[in-house]
C-alpha cells in the first residue's frame, strides 16, 4: 500500500507525491512548480527519491530540475521528448524506481508525441492523457493514437486509482452529461464531485472502474454515445475511434 497525495500547483495542476506506508522517501510526479512541492515534502518530513515526468509541457516539468538538484535524485522522463531536466530517459516497458516504489512505463502518445504514463502499486500516473470524466487534448498525436492510448489504460485493473494531473472533473462531467444524459451513475458522480469541490477538496484520485462507467472517451461503443456523436456530426458514425474523434472535437468546441 502507498500514500498518494495531490499537491495543488499553478491554477489547476496536481503534483502527485507517492510514498510507501511508513517510508519517508517519496516519488514526485510532474512538478510544474518546485516551491509548493518542496514545502509539502518539508512539512510531511519526506525526502524526494525520484522525479517522474509524463510529457514536456511546462506546467508538468517546470520545477523538475530544481527538485532533482536539491535532492540529488534521478529525473525520469519520456525518451521521445526533449526535456532538459531529464537525467534518465525511459520508454515502453521500462521500470522506474524510487525508494521502495517501482512503476512500469506505458507509452501513451496523443496529447504529446512521446507522452508516457506510469503504473504500479495500484496507481496510474497518467499526466494529461486520461482525466476524471474526459481525456487530454490531442496536441501532437492523432485521434487514433489517443484512442489507442486510452484503450491501453482502460484495459488495466478496474481497481486502479487514476492520478490525473489537473482538477477538471466538474467541467468534464458536465460535458459528459451532454453526451450521455441517460447515464444515472454519471449524474451521481457529478453531484458528488460538485460537493467535494465546494469544500475545496480534490476530486482525485478517481478509480478506473468509475471512469469506465462514466467517462465518454472510454465509452465510444455505448449506443447512447454513438447516437449523440452521430447527431452532433450530422452523419452516422461507427462505434470506436470515429465516435471518439467526434466527441473530442465536440468538447474542443465547448
Ligand atoms: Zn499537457
Amino acid at each position: 500500500m502507498i500514500n498518494a497525495t495531490p499537491v495543488p500547483i499553478l491554477s489547476d495542476n496536481y503534483v502527485w507525491v507517492l510514498s510507501a506506508f511508513g517510508s519517508a522517501n517519496a516519488v514526485v510526479v510532474d512538478p510544474g512548480d518546485a516551491g509548493p512541492v518542496l514545502d509539502f515534502l518539508e512539512q510531511s518530513n519526506q525526502e524526494c527519491s525520484a522525479v517522474l515526468l509524463t510529457h514536456h509541457h511546462a506546467d508538468h516539468v517546470g520545477g523538475a530540475a530544481e527538485i532533482g538538484q536539491i535532492w540529488k535524485c534521478p529525473v525520469y522522463g519520456p525518451i521521445d521528448e526533449s526535456i532538459p531536466a531529464v537525467t534518465h530517459p525511459v520508454g515502453e516497458n521500462d521500470a522506474v524506481a524510487g525508494s521502495r516504489l517501482t512503476f512500469k512505463v506505458l507509452s501513451v502518445p496523443g496529447h504529446t508525441r512521446g507522452h508516457i504514463a506510469f503504473v504500479g502499486h495500484g496507481h496510474l500516473l497518467c499526466g494529461d492523457t486520461l482525466f476524471a470524466g474526459a481525456c487530454g487534448r490531442i496536441f501532437e498525436g492523432t485521434p487514433q493514437q489517443m484512442y489507442d492510448s486510452l484503450s491501453r489504460l482502460a484495459a488495466l485493473d478496474p481497481k486502479t486509482l487514476v492520478c490525473c494531473a489537473h482538477e477538471y472533473t466538474v467541467a468534464n462531467l458536465e460535458f459528459a452529461l451532454q453526451v450521455e444524459p441517460g447515464n444515472a451513475q454519471l449524474v451521481d458522480r457529478l453531484v458528488s464531485a460538485c460537493s467535494t469541490r465546494s469544500t475545496g477538496q480534490p476530486t482525485l484520485p478517481s478509480s478506473l472502474k468509475d471512469e469506465l462507467a462514466t467517462n465518454p472517451f472510454l465509452r465510444c461503443h455505448q449506443p447512447e454515445i454513438v447516437e449523440a456523436a452521430s447527431t452532433h456530426s450530422g452523419r452516422q458514425l461507427e462505434p470506436g475511434v470515429e465516435v471518439f474523434t467526434e466527441v473530442r472535437r465536440w468538447k474542443d468546441q465547448g
